[in-house]
């Protein structure tokens, strides 16, 4: 008995299951790659697993995986919010994942008058996500007929099938080239990881190794590795621009009277920094991206 439990541990493995094909597919494979984990490339089509991490990756449709991931045939997921809420299915949402980012937003042909949400009062509403569209249109008090179609559906209303449509935007050039206008945004969207309800301990340890690799990566990417000359006289006021994650490190130059510092910084502060270091006198600056990053 308890050998059998030992082995059943020892190759317990974590099942995600990820786009098949599609916008999500290849960041959901560079972002497991970004965490050090190596997927094996065989034949098949529908399943791989990982050479480096206990990991088995399942290749699906988008709108299946909440499905699998509440019924435990995957453990997790990485699929648009946009799906899980749609989907509606007894998930945990345990990560955003900072890529696939659009909206979900209401459109109408570009000659149309529009004042408000009241203006779709009994319109017929072109798109491929009924729940998320009545639950919007039930939240502002507004009757109008959806129309479930699957794919294609900004070209609803120039083909007389609907008055307005509501599907994924990103750029919005879609929507141009149809001679449609964004009048309302219903839900922001980006990649998230889910997980079934109540993982097993051993899996929740597994995801908590895989949460932890995300979070650093994730991290790394709003950050910057920053590196400059300052002239001594000039480094208190540069080293206070530049906290870092606990001070910046400071380093003597060959050349009298100079220094080297490196630091970290936040894409958002990251230009107005650089501008007030070039004032404060700093020279030689580079800046790079930043792999990984430990809290
Ligand atoms: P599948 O064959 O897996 O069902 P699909 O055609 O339904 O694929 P894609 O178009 O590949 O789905 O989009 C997958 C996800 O990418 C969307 O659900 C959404 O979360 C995200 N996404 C990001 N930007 C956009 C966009 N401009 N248009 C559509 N989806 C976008
Ligand atoms: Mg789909």
């Amino acid at each position: 008995m308890v050998s059998f439990f030992v082995l059943n541990h020892e190759f317990m493995k974590l099942k995600i299951a990820i786009q098949k094909s599609g916008r999500l597919n290849e960041d959901s494979i560079k972002l497991l790659k970004e965490c050090g984990i190596e997927l094996l490339t065989g034949v098949n089509k529908l399943r791989t697993e990982a050479s480096n991490f206990p990991l088995e990756v399942l290749f699906l449709r988008d709108d299946d995986i909440p499905q699998y991931v509440a019924d435990k045939v995957a453990d997790l997921g990485i699929v648009g919010e946009n799906i899980v809420l749609e989907k509606n299915k007894a998930v945990t949402q345990v990560e955003k994942l900072g890529f696939g980012k659009c909206r979900l937003s209401v459109a109408i042909p570009k000659g149309l008058y529009y004042e408000s949400v009241a203006s779709l009062e009994n319109k017929k509403i072109a798109t491929s996500y009924p729940f998320l569209v009545q639950q919007f249109l039930d939240k502002n008090n507004v009757n109008a007929e959806i129309h479930e179609i699957s794919g294609s559906v900004e070209i609803a209303p120039g083909i007389g099938l609907a008055d307005a449509i509501c599907d994924l935007v990103s750029s919005g050039s879609t929507l141009l080239m149809n001679g449609l206008k964004e009048t309302e945004v219903i839900l922001k969207s980006e990649a998230v990881l889910i997980s079934t309800q109540d993982l097993e301990e051993e899996k929740t340890r597994l995801l908590n190794q895989l949460l932890f690799r995300i979070q650093s990566v994730k991290r790394a990417k709003r950050y910057k590795y920053i590196l400059l000359n300052a002239p001594n006289e000039k480094l208190n006021a540069i080293c206070s621009l530049l906290p870092g994650m606990k001070s910046p490190t400071v380093m003597p130059l060959m050349d009298e009277g100079w220094s080297s510092v490196h630091s970290v910084i936040h894409e958002d502060d990251f230009w107005n920094i650089i501008e007030q270091l070039e004032k404060e006198g700093a020279q030689g600056i580079l800046v790079s991206a930043i792999e990984k990053m430990i809290n």
